[in-house]
C-alpha cells in the first residue's frame, strides 16, 4: 500500500471504526491546523459513510501558547458560556466526536502553571455534563493522531524534519495496524480478542494485583470490590452505536482502590503532561496516596500535578498492556500518551472510569468514594510496563493467578 492510501485507510478506519459514523449523524472534528489536509479527509469519508452534517474545527497550538504567554491570569479564571453550550449540547444529542491530535510535546513548556491549573479547573467545571457523558459512553468518542512537524523533530532529533514527518506517520499506521489487509476486519478481530481478556479478569475479581520486577521492587494495589476490566475498543451504546475511544488501543483496565497501593513505582518512560516533558520520574505510595515522589526532569510540572487536588495524589486506573504489540513494535517513544500508554502497563493518577465498577455511573460521588473509586479534576496516565514486569492476582480466597510473566499475558 502506497503512502498516500495509507492515509486514506486511516482517515477511512477513524470514521468507520472509529465512530461507526451512521447515516443521519452529525459529526464533530477537531484537528490541529497544519494538518487541514487529513482532516478534510475524514470530513469527506464521514459524509460518505453517511453523516448528515460534519463540522471541522481547526485548531492552533501556537496562538495557545500566545494566549498563555500574553492573557492575563482573569482570563483564565472564565470559560466561555457558548463554548459550554456547544460541547454540552453536543454530547446530549448523539454527535460523534473525533478528536484529532498532534502537538508539541513541550509546547507549553515554561508558563505560568496558575494559568493552566486556572484554565482546567473552570473547563472542567463548565463541561460538567460533557465529561460526564463521555466517561460514560454517552457519546461516540474517538481520540486519534496525526504528525505535526513540531512533534515529529522531537520524536526524531537531529532529523531533517520532512523525513521526520514520513518516519512518524509510518510509525502511526504501524500502531495502527495500517498496511496490508482490511483494517476494520484487523480492528475488529483485535477487539474482541481484548473483551475476551476482560471477561476472564472480570471473573477472577482479584482483590489486589503484585507487580514484581527483576530488580527486586515490588508493588501491591487493591482493586475494588465489583470491578469490571474494560477496553476502550468497539465499545457499545445503549442505542447500539459502537465505537473505538482511543487508537491505538491494546490496553485492559480496572479500578484500583484509592486506599490501597503500597511502595516505590517508577516510571518506565517519559510523560508529556500539560506540554511538559516530565522524565525519569517516581512515587512513593502509602495507604493509596503519594506520600513522595521525585522526577530529573519537569519536578515542577509533578508538582503541579500532584498539588492540584486531593484525587490527583491517588490511583484512578490500572491499565494492563501486553508486550510486544503493533505499538511497542514500533520501537519509537512518541512523547504522546496515546501512543505511550498502549506500549506500556500504565497506572492513572486522578480520576477513575466509573464504568470500572458495577452500578458505578449511578453512584453519588459519596458513594463512589466509599466504593475506593477515586475522583479528582485530572487523570493522568503514567507508564510502569517494562519487559521483565511479573503481576500475580490474589483472590478473595487467597488463591493466586499469574497474570502477567515477562512483560505479556500469562493466560
Ligand atoms: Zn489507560
Ligand atoms: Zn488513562
Amino acid at each position: 500500500m502506497q503512502f498516500e492510501e495509507r492515509k486514506e485507510a486511516y482517515a477511512r478506519l477513524i470514521v468507520k471504526a472509529g465512530v461507526h459514523v451512521r447515516s443521519g449523524q452529525t459529526v464533530y472534528v477537531t484537528c490541529p491546523i497544519e494538518a487541514y489536509e487529513f482532516g478534510r479527509l475524514v470530513v469527506k469519508y464521514a459524509y460518505e459513510e453517511g453523516a448528515e452534517r460534519v463540522e471541522i474545527e481547526y485548531n492552533d497550538e501556537v496562538t495557545s501558547r500566545m494566549t498563555l504567554d500574553y492573557a492575563p491570569l482573569s482570563v483564565f479564571e472564565t470559560f466561555p458560556e457558548w463554548t459550554a453550550l456547544k460541547l454540552n449540547t453536543y454530547a446530549k444529542t448523539d454527535v460523534a466526536f473525533i478528536h484529532i491530535a498532534g502537538s508539541d510535546p513541550e509546547i507549553f513548556k515554561g508558563v505560568d502553571m496558575k494559568k493552566l491549573s486556572a484554565l482546567q479547573k473552570v473547563r472542567h467545571e463548565a463541561l460538567k455534563e460533557y465529561y460526564k457523558l463521555q466517561s460514560t459512553m454517552g457519546f461516540k468518542w474517538n481520540i486519534v493522531a496525526v504528525p505535526t512537524r513540531a512533534w515529529a523533530v522531537k520524536v526524531f532529533p537531529g532529523e531533517n524534519p520532512d523525513i521526520a514527518m514520513t518516519r512518524l506517520w509510518n510509525g502511526i499506521f504501524g500502531a495502527c495496524r495500517i498496511g496490508e489487509g482490511d483494517a476494520y476486519e484487523k480492528w475488529m478481530a483485535h477487539a474482541d480478542d481484548l473483551k475476551g481478556r476482560c471477561e476472564k479478569l472480570t471473573a477472577w475479581q482479584f482483590d489486589s494485583l503484585h507487580y514484581t520486577r527483576a530488580s527486586g521492587s515490588d508493588f501491591p494495589v487493591g482493586l475494588v470490590y465489583n470491578h469490571r476490566w474494560e477496553v476502550g475498543a468497539d465499545l457499545d451504546r445503549t442505542d447500539g452505536g459502537r465505537f473505538f475511544a482511543n487508537m491505538p488501543t491494546e490496553e485492559v483496565f480496572t479500578m484500583p482502590d484509592r486506599r490501597r497501593a503500597e511502595g516505590k513505582l517508577v516510571a518506565a518512560l517519559p510523560l508529556s503532561y500539560r506540554g511538559t516533558l516530565i522524565d525519569k520520574f517516581w512515587f512513593v505510595f502509602h495507604d493509596g496516596k503519594v506520600v513522595d515522589y521525585g522526577a530529573e526532569k519537569g519536578q515542577e510540572a509533578l508538582k503541579a500535578l500532584l498539588e492540584s487536588d486531593e484525587g490527583s495524589t491517588r490511583l484512578g486506573e490500572c491499565a494492563l498492556v501486553p508486550y510486544p504489540s503493533p505499538v511497542a513494535e514500533q520501537n519509537i517513544l512518541f512523547l504522546e500518551t496515546l501512543f505511550d500508554e498502549n506500549a506500556a502497563c500504565h497506572f492513572a493518577l486522578g480520576a477513575c472510569y466509573e464504568t470500572n465498577l458495577v452500578g458505578g455511573p449511578d453512584m453519588t460521588e459519596e458513594e463512589l468514594l466509599e466504593h475506593g473509586a477515586n475522583q479528582s479534576m485530572n487523570h493522568v496516565d503514567f507508564m510502569v510496563g517494562t519487559k521483565d514486569l511479573k503481576i500475580v492476582g490474589t483472590r478473595e480466597n487467597g488463591e493466586t493467578v499469574t497474570v502477567f510473566e515477562n512483560g505479556t499475558w500469562a493466560f
